[in-house]
């Protein structure tokens, strides 16, 4: 019964991922894909004995599309780790704890939009590369060139990687969806997936025309400039004009996390971009290399994810109707 179940589950989850990963088109929403995930999760977790190397829950969930030149990443790009309340937090506190009992933490926006690697090399800006399947992303590099953000120069020669999200911002995505609608043409589910859809273009006027946007947060050859944290890292790419978010904060401990998240959580309908959750990470990279990463993703990071917003919407339309 439960190996029909875990089986049953590894092919919805796969069909889910065809849809949201290739396609761009998910049919159903993203908190119904995690409560598959949770479910599938748990499962594998209780009988082992059906672990499967090919299992969802063992690989990052992308795809590497043929249309584009494939690149192997330097490192691979992960994907992260889930937690849907405070009592998870508390216990992914508590596993980073055992390793590293003085941890703080850089909590951070998730935005809803697509990894992306950017390469510099000679102070030039020369590839970016999607996350694909974490191994092998596909240099979109055309595409990304259209993002007026992005610096062109960045003031060091040494070769620079640094990894972050294209996203689409909320304006762009009504626009585009209000044109598409007088064209009669099909409308985009949500700003990620218009992301997404717009950077795999193979006609750089298009991916222009869509108005995207990006934050970058991960420095991956910092260490070789000598920086020694997440927070110094942040504020090295700001000094190379690379966009990164302001709304970010240190903390000491969960309750300082927990008190950030409710902060960004009020916010979070006035911001002009998309955020599906924050990311709570190790600040000091030694701490980081202690902890380690599973397959899939880091340990000394975690996604906490938002409730729905349609959900807060439901549930207040059902206390104004009773
Ligand atoms: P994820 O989106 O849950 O988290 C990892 C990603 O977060 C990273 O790869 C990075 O791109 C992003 N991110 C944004 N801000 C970040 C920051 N400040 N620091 C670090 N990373 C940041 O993982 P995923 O593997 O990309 O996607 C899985 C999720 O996609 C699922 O949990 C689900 O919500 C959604 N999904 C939905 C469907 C569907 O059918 N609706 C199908 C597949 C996946």
């Amino acid at each position: 019964m439960s190996q029909q179940r875990i089986l049953e589950l590894r092919r919805i989850l796969d069909r889910l991922s065809y849809e949201y990963y290739v396609l761009d088109k998910p049919s159903v929403s993203d908190q119904e894909y995690d409560r598959y995930y949770q479910e599938l999760e748990s499962l594998e977790q209780q009988f082992p004995e059906y672990a499967d190397p090919n299992s969802i829950t063992q690989r990052v969930g992308g795809v590497v599309l043929d249309a584009f030149t494939k690149v192997e990443h330097s490192r691979a790009m992960l994907s992260l780790d889930d937690v849907f309340n405070l009592e998870e937090l508390q216990d992914f506190d508590r596993k980073v704890r055992e390793v590293e009992p003085n941890a703080r933490y850089v909590a951070e926006l998730k935005i809803d939009g697509l990894a992306m690697s950017l390469i510099y090399r000679n102070g030039t800006f020369v590839q970016a590369v999607t996350r694909g399947n974490g191994i092998v992303g596909e240099d979109v590099t055309h595409n990304v060139r259209t993002i007026q953000s992005i610096p062109m120069h960045i003031p060091y020669t040494e070769e620079v990687e640094v990894r972050g999200e294209v996203y689409m911002p909320n304006a762009s995505f009504e626009m585009l969806n209000k044109q598409r609608e007088e064209k009669g043409e099909e409308l985009f589910a949500n700003p990620r997936n218009a992301a997404a859809g717009s950077i795999r273009q193979l006609d750089s006027k298009i991916a222009a025309s869509r108005k995207l946007d990006a934050f970058w947060y991960y420095f991956v050859n910092s260490s070789e400039f000598g920086i020694q944290s997440q927070e110094e890292a942040l504020e090295k790419m700001e000094e190379m004009h690379l966009r990164v978010n302001p709304l970010r904060r240190i903390c000491a401990n969960m309750d300082e996390v927990w008190a950030f998240i409710q902060e960004i959580g009020e916010q979070r309908p006035h911001l002009p971009y998309a955020i599906d959750g924050m990311v709570i990470k190790v600040d000091s990279f030694a701490a980081q290399a202690h902890l380690g990463n599973t397959i899939r993703a880091p340990k000394w990071a975690i996604a906490y994810k938002f409730p729905a917003e349609e959900v807060v919407t439901k549930l207040l339309d059902i206390v104004l109707t009773v």
